[in-house]
């Protein structure tokens, strides 16, 4: 488990200010962040995965800095950014990896502690069953619970996901959340996860932190998360 702590981050694209002045910290929590499309959510996660630099203002996780690192982050994706025409097992093991390995070279690489990883994350997500079938051939909930594996194949300090569920029809978004909850869990990370269905956000998260505008609009626990935030 870690502690994120967001300190006056502020990311400015030229004129477009998408954040501004945001602080807020999660500790071994299953936070939430939520806010309508613009918000600054994106930006948000990217800024903590390093895919995007701050304007000013501070990322840390447990007290060491991470702006600018490479930090061991777990990333989840709205459109999964898997590789669709190899199996489930295949696209777990890539987690293990560095992202310019190729599909040769994972299957020499991997290991028996790396199979063993990457079953226990299919598992983790329900996919045991269907570990050998190729991702193009799964559903997309299917699809997400994959992105989920190999983001735990990763052994993430963090687990991040930006709109992992903005795809899907309602029933396979709250199944895909669940897993999501369920492997945050089992591997006792901190998960921060981005959304805009304030709905599926009070089911699973065991905190929210709220943007608007690139400006933080609440952050609250459970029992203070009214209809009228
Ligand atoms: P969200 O994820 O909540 O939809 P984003 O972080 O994607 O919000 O966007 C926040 C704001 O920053 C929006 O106004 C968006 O148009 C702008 N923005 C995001 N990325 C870029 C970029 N690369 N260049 C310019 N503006 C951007
Ligand atoms: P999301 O709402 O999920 O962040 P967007 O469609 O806003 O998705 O952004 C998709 C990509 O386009 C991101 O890489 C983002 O940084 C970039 N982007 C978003 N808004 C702008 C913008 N106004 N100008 C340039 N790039 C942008």
């Amino acid at each position: 488990m870690s502690t994120l702590t967001i300190e006056n981050l502020t990311k400015e694209y030229g004129d477009v200010t998408a954040l501004e002045d945001v602080s807020f910290e999660i500790e071994d929590e299953f936070a939430v962040l939520l806010g309508e499309s613009g918000a600054g959510k994106s930006t948000m996660l990217r800024c903590i995965n390093g895919l995007t630099e701050p304007t000013s203002g501070h990322i840390s996780l447990d007290g060491e800095p991470i702006t600018g690192s490479q930090p061991n982050v777990g990333m989840i994706f709205q459109q999964h950014n898997l590789v669709e025409g190899i199996s489930a097992y295949m696209n777990a093991l890539t987690g293990s990896l560095d992202r310019a390995t190729t599909v040769e070279s994972l299957l020499q690489r991997q290991n028996s502690e790396t199979k063993r990883q990457a079953l226990e994350a299919l598992q983790t997500v329900g996919l045991l069953d269907e570990a050998h079938q190729r991702v193009s051939q799964m559903s997309g909930g299917q699809q997400q619970r994959v992105g989920i594996s190999r983001a735990l194949v990763q052994d993430p300090d963090l687990l991040l996901a930006d709109e992992p569920v903005a795809s899907l029809d309602p029933s396979s978004a709250e199944t895909v959340m669940a897993y999501l909850k369920k492997a945050a869990n089992v591997h006792e990370v901190t998960a921060l996860v981005s959304l805009h269905q304030v709905n599926i956000a009070a089911h699973f998260g065991e905190r929210f932190i709220g943007l608007r505008d690139g400006r933080l609009l609440f952050d609250v626990g459970p029992e203070e998360l009214t209809p009228d935030l």
